[in-house]
């Protein structure tokens, strides 16, 4: 249904051993919904995200996609990742195949698309993020903005309902960092429905429709970015915002 919302957490819980790394977690992302996760480090960020694809399990309380509670194995696993596209601070791409490859092999194997389809649609997605000229070289060839580029043309590719972004740009040098970040921007004004991880204050506050702060395991607080950044009502975040601003 239209208004169901495309990812809902609710009292989610998770512990490594004897630390509660998420407490209580309630959290709706809308279609459509850019929503940008910010915190101290230890926070919670990264396994947050990992929970949405199931790369971490939970101890209680539910997560559900797309209205559908995740599966716990098998094809339905599958389909659950190339539904919730991830791109991470290390780009993670397969070392050994051509850009074109890494592109395409989730929609063969995992969509079961042709290889010609697959390929006409991996260098449309190329052409979208800037690096159709790439195609056919391998992955350490390519500068890190350019290599995150093919990461997120290559979640692309499963079309995904969900992207999520863990600090997809902290491992870039600074120039590097405004192409990926516009890549987003792009995509977020496409209408694609993001959790973004991230440091970049100006990204939040030009693309997202809300922030949310966590500290200790917990959402603190979560607002507008307007009114979050001119405006924070926790000590904790007014105390990271000082910190980072
Ligand atoms: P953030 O992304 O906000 O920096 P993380 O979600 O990565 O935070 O980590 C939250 C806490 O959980 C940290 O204290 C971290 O050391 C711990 N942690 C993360 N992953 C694991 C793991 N696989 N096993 C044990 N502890 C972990
Ligand atoms: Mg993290």
């Amino acid at each position: 249904m239209a208004d169901t919302p495309m990812v809902a957490m609710r009292g989610v819980q998770k512990h490594f051993g004897s630390l509660h790394v998420l407490q209580d977690i309630e959290l709706d992302v809308a279609r459509g919904e850019v929503v940008v996760v910010i915190g101290p480090s230890g926070s919670g960020k990264s396994t947050l995200c990992r929970t949405i694809n199931r790369l971490e399990t939970i101890d209680a309380g539910e997560i559900t996609v797309d209205g559908e509670p995740l599966p716990a194995e098998g094809k339905a696993l599958a389909q659950l990742r190339a539904d919730v596209g991830m791109v991470f601070q290390s780009f993670n791409l397969f070392a050994h195949k051509t850009v074109l490859e890494n592109v395409t092999l989730g929609p063969i194997k995992v969509r079961g698309q042709s290889k010609s389809d697959a390929e006409a649609r991996a260098m449309e997605l190329l052409r979208r993020v800037g690096v159709d000229s790439q195609a056919q070289k391998l992955p350490a060839q390519l500068s890190g903005g350019q290599q995150q580029r093919v990461a997120i043309a290559r979640s692309l590719a499963m079309e995904p309902k969900v992207m999520l972004f863990d600090e997809p740009t902290s491992a870039l040098d600074p120039e590097m960092i405004k192409e990926v970040l516009d890549t987003m921007v792009d995509l977020a004004q496409g209408g694609m429905t993001m959790i973004v991880v991230t440091h970049e204050m100006g990204f939040a506050r030009t693309a997202a429709d809300r922030v949310v702060f966590m500290a200790d395991g917990r959402i603190v607080e979560q607002n507008t970015p307007h009114e979050f950044f001119s405006a924070p009502r926790s000590d904790r975040a007014k105390d990271f915002l000082g910190k980072i601003l």
